[in-house]
């Protein structure tokens, strides 16, 4: 368990919720949107770490129920950007399937997302139009995020691949 890495994944969900809230007029962030679940990430190890935990805490019924999901074929879709993709291997029936113990990047999107070192702010299309950017407070702040999360796995920077990961836990 890692209490430290919780915590900061909860204040990204708070984040991210407050901001919803805020413009629930405007952002499309729902289940069964999961353009943002179209893509092959990779996390550090102390994040896959935690979804092996989340997993082995898991009843054998439902682990099996999830390991039946994960060995159906990837489907291919758009991101929000139009672009074609291979979907994330724990995406199933449009809806993330370790939604509880997601990774810190998946808690993030759909807000507007700041890049400080590179002056950057990525925002959803789906959710804001470059005309409508919401304010300063609203922005999180990638860098700073990173920086807390590479704090929580220390010295080495190894990575693992999601589906790599999902083909783990079918064994
Ligand atoms: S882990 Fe879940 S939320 Fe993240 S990309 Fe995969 S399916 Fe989507």
């Amino acid at each position: 368990m890692n209490a430290p890495l919780k915590t900061l994944q909860a204040n990204a969900s708070g984040f991210f919720d407050k901001v919803q809230n805020k413009h629930v007029d405007k952002m499309v962030c729902k289940a069964g949107c999961s353009k943002c679940c179209y893509v092959d990430l990779s996390v550090f190890t102390v994040e896959a770490n935690l979804i092996r935990d989340w997993f082995q805490s898991l009843t054998s019924d439902r682990q099996n129920e999830l390991r039946t999901l994960w060995r159906t074929e990837l489907k291919d879709g758009e991101n929000a950007n139009g672009k074609k993709e291979k979907s994330c291997a724990f995406l199933k029936d449009e809806m993330c399937t370790i939604y509880e113990a997601r990774p810190l990047i998946c808690r993030t999107q759909g807000a507007p997302l700041f890049f400080q070192e590179l002056n950057s702010l990525d925002v959803c299309p789906l959710n804001f139009s470059q005309s409508e950017i919401p304010p300063r407070e609203d922005w999180l702040n990638v860098d700073r995020l990173n920086t807390l999360l590479a704090m929580l796995q220390g010295e080495s920077q190894e990575r693992v691949r999601l589906f790599d990961l999902m083909t783990d836990l079918l064994s």
